[in-house]
């Protein structure tokens, strides 16, 4: 029986050298990786692929280091400790980006909750339900429109302090598929802990998928999208959260209240071809619910050419018309027009 098996085994590493070695242009690399918090898996195919994909993960561990609240030297430790830093151009662009999300969503996406998610315990894992007097408190320096700049010089007042988690994994997956893109590889898709972003096409030619997660945790995928040249991200409340008094608390807050936001929304991914701005919409999305993202959607989906796939918490989904025919789900599930 065992031996039955080696064989087996061995007839099998055969195949497999020989399907890699006959057309090493259609060969598909992978790298996995933990950055950022989450596990990531890289997928390339085309003949720079590895060299491409190697490059790739020196930029995630370079925009780790960069972003990193956890070192003192970073421009963003800096700017919280001190009130003032000078931002590289790639800090700028993170902030600008942030900022006009800011404007445009009334102020649902806000890079400054970050006192909060301390107060909550997000940053140290020591979760705790902080006392009202302390989040009214905390909220007076909450605004991203508190944030002044003057070229490449930041300044916040005393108690703002800032955080690019709700925008970081997004911008690495944009520089991540640039990144791949120059190797000229044929396709590659690449998950950041569920948020995919993706280019070309796979090997045999299709077009690559991503399932999009039951918030609920059950195996099944709530539908799969078939994509091109797309960044598919999903924020969600049941991604990090914790119990307590059999109440749950998750990780996205609602800017105006100090707490986790109040909505009708289980998860909501975000479609469109730029992994930065689809990730800080995905977050204020959330935080604004299900009616008021619909009319979010009816105001700029068409000149920010973004979709989306919106999961209520009783399990109803929707998605916008420009899904409709490459979302596929076993599901009932409504399509929204403008
Ligand atoms: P994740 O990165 O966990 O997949 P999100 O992209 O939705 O999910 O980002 C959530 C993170 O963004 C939080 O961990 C926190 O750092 C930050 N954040 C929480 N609430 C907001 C908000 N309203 N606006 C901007 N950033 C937020
Ligand atoms: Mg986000």
């Amino acid at each position: 029986m065992k031996e039955k098996r080696l064989v087996t085994i061995m007839l099998m590493l055969i195949t497999c050298i020989f399907l890699c070695s006959c057309d090493k242009k259609s060969q598909e690399s992978t790298r996995e990786l933990f950055a950022m918090d989450t596990f990531m898996v890289l997928k390339a195919h085309g003949e720079e692929s590895d060299a491409a994909l190697d490059e790739a993960v020196r930029e995630i561990r370079r925009i780790d280091q960069m972003l990193s609240i956890g070192i003192k030297e970073s421009e963003i430790s800096t700017l919280n400790n001190n009130g003032e830093a000078d931002f590289s151009e790639e800090s700028m662009y993170l902030l600008d980006t942030s900022r006009e999300v800011f404007n445009k969503t009334e102020g649902a996406f806000d890079i400054t909750v970050y006192p909060l998610m301390v107060e909550w315990g997000f940053v140290d894992q020591k979760y705790r339900v902080p006392e009202k007097g302390t989040i009214k408190k905390l909220l007076e320096n909450i605004g991203t429109d508190k944030i002044e700049t003057q070229e490449s010089n930041v300044k916040v007042p005393e108690g703002t302090k800032i955080d690019f988690g709700g925008i970081a994994k997004g911008y690495t997956s944009q520089k991540v598929i640039e990144i791949l893109e120059r190797h000229k590889v044929k396709g590659a898709i690449v998950s950041l802990g569920g948020n995919v972003q993706s280019c070309g096409v796979k090997a045999d030619g299709k077009k690559y998928k991503v399932g999009i997660e039951d918030p609920k945790g059950s195996e099944d995928y709530i539908g799969v999208l078939e994509i091109k040249d797309k960044v598919v991200i999903t924020s969600g409340s049941y991604e990090r959260y914790f119990k307590k008094d059999g109440k749950v608390y998750h990780h996205i807050i609602d800017p105006k209240t100090g707490y986790p936001a109040k909505s009708d929304i289980a998860s909501v991914t975000v479609v469109n071809e730029d992994g930065t701005t689809a990730d800080a919409m995905a977050t204020a999305l959330f935080v604004m619910g299900r009616e008021k993202a619909l009319e979010y959607w009816k105001k700029y989906g068409e000149k920010d050419e973004f979709e989306m796939v919106i999961v209520e918490n009783d399990g109803r989904i929707t998605i916008t018309e420009g899904l409709k025919e490459t979302f596929d789900s076993k599901r009932h599930f409504k399509v929204v027009g403008k």
